[in-house]
């Protein structure tokens, strides 16, 4: 493996001293990206249509199992290799990249950073017992998990429990509740829930958050809601709803009270929607080289690089561009459970600057193509939109980020003014 040759390409996060493991995994996303899910893009978008296809090529190439661990039959990558592959799937498109990120964040949870959550003996045990049948449903069968936790309240963001409710019942769950914004709906097998334990008279309380799989079939579960959104419209993020939905105790993803310590020990895992907005960058700058180079696959051989205001554009894009790689680079690679606080501010520093970083591109990469390089079928205008979604997400929007380093900075734990 160590005597793989170097990559014909420069990755999405920049050049960087790579493993085996993520230049061959690097490799498989490139050449799947460029040969096929870049033509396909267009119709997703268009239609508003979930990327089936591109699911079969990253099932057959083994992507879907990234994050399982190898003993259990997965290719077992890291935390790092995951975010370096996950943005040069990104580059090539936008809502494969964010929902190939839902599930792939299902496999991280509860393998890679599970293992780095303090947990009892009898919590650990239940928990690498429960994960095999997950895994086993991933490595095997090629299921797809979803990861719907948004219900439009303060919940996603962190600041009060989900109002999905799961109460105990002999031999499981019972599910009651709604949650928006549910990337892969319709596609996805099983829909991994935050919901808060029902425990009858007492306050809900985030500390009893569980973490549930509901298969897709269960009775009780339903799917509604148009999705006409501005960008990633292949996400096909509609409406769940769950009434009375039954699930057995092994589709617990974590044993209970976990995924609230979970939240806490790895803030690195709320990172895990940035690397396809980084891919997005990349994909924005690379093709105004193409363009202004005259370059363009079908489009007449006109070269715009001699004009200096599109030079001087083309210097701004990339250092922003450098910017961000290397930021979003130092983050992922110090990632760990319990970072330090200058760990955590450059996470939220990273988180924001490039879902913010990816817009800023695009913008700079329309304005200096001119309004023959924003057609429809020229794949810019869809980059554009795209890149306006990834300071929307919860629980890190670029607002929150804000508010986060602003207080944290000003305030150590505990602090407050009288
Ligand atoms: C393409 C796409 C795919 C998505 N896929 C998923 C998915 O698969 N799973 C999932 O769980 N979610 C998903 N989301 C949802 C996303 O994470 C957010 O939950 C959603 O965008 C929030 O929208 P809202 O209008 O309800 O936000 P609101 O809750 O109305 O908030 C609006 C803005 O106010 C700010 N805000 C929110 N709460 C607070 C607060 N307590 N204090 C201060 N400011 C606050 C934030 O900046 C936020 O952007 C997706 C969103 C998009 C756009």
């Amino acid at each position: 493996m160590d005597a793989l040759p170097p990559l014909s390409f420069t990755p999405a996060v920049g050049e960087h001293a790579f493993t085996a493991k993520q230049k061959a995994l690097l490799a498989t996303a490139h050449e799947l990206g460029r040969d096929k899910f870049a033509a396909r893009a267009a119709h997703w978008d268009e239609e508003a249509s979930f990327p089936f296809a591109n699911y079969d090529d990253l099932r057959a190439a083994g992507l879907l199992k990234i994050c399982v661990p190898e003993a259990d039959g997965g290719l077992g990558a890291d935390y790092p290799t995951y975010m370096m592959v996950a943005a040069e799937i990104g580059r090539f498109c936008g809502a494969t990249a964010l929902t190939w990120n839902m599930h792939v964040s299902s496999t991280m949870w509860t393998g890679v950073l599970a293992d780095g959550i303090p947990m009892t003996e009898s919590q650990r045990a239940e928990h690498l017992r429960r994960r095999q049948l997950h895994f086993r449903r991933v490595v095997q069968d090629g299921a797809i998990y979803a990861q719907p936790f948004s219900e439009g309240s303060a919940a996603a963001a962190g600041r009060a429990p989900f109002g999905t409710t799961a109460r105990k019942v002999d031999g499981g769950w019972l599910v009651n509740g709604r949650k928006i914004f549910a990337s892969l709906s319709g596609a996805a097998d099983y829909y991994g829930v935050l919901c808060t334990e029902d425990k009858g008279d007492e306050k809900p309380d985030a500390k009893d958050t569980l973490y549930l799989a509901v298969p897709g079939r269960s009775a009780g579960f339903s799917i509604s809601g148009d999705w006409n959104p501005l960008g990633m419209r292949g996400t096909v993020s509609r409406n769940l709803t769950f009434k009375d939905v039954f699930v057995s105790d092994d589709e617990q993803l974590m044993p209970r009270g976990i995924y609230y310590k979970g939240a806490q020990t790895w803030p690195a895992m709320f990172f895990t929607l940035a690397p396809t907005y980084l891919g997005l960058a990349n994909a924005a700058y690379d093709f105004t080289v193409q363009y202004l180079r005259g370059e363009v696959p079908g489009e007449p051989p006109v070269k715009r690089r001699m004009y200096p205001t599109k030079q001087i554009a083309v210097a701004q894009m990339r250092i922003q561009l450098e910017q961000m790689r290397s930021l979003f680079l130092r983050a992922v690679l110090e990632a760990r459970p319990h970072p330090s606080k200058d760990e955590r501010m450059r996470l939220y520093a990273a988180q924001y600057s490039v879902m913010e970083g990816a817009n800023d591109i695009a913008r700079l990469a329309i304005r200096t193509c001119g309004g023959q390089g924003m057609m429809k079928h020229l794949p810019l205008e869809r980059i554009y939109r795209d890149s306006r979604c990834g300071s929307l997400m919860l629980p890190w929007t670029a607002e929150l980020v804000l508010d986060r380093m602003g207080r944290e900075t000003l305030y150590e734990a505990g602090e407050k003014d009288e």
